[in-house]
């Protein structure tokens, strides 16, 4: 797997809908490769601090963050945060 074929298969792999066989080959891809991991855990932090923080941010981010994440993903687990 390539770095390419990763970034399309992450929404499927966060959303648990990957393939088993996909899925191991994300995850071994993952192992091998930095910026794939950063770029994961980078994905991850923002949900967290999404779902844990949005009262406390200032005004008008908020609402760019929910146009972005509706806007600009397929993934199920970002546009749940925005539901
Ligand atoms: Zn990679």
């Amino acid at each position: 797997m390539k770095c390419d074929d990763l970034l399309v298969a992450l929404c499927d792999y966060f959303d648990g809908d990957l393939p088993g066989p996909l899925c191991v080959a994300v995850e071994e891809h993952l192992l091998g490769c930095d910026a794939c991991r950063i770029v994961l855990v980078n994905i991850r932090q923002t949900i967290r601090l999404f779902r844990a923080d949005a009262a406390a941010m200032p005004g008008g981010v908020h609402e760019r963050l929910l146009g972005a994440f509706a806007g600009g993903t397929r993934c199920k687990s970002i546009k749940s945060i925005s539901a």
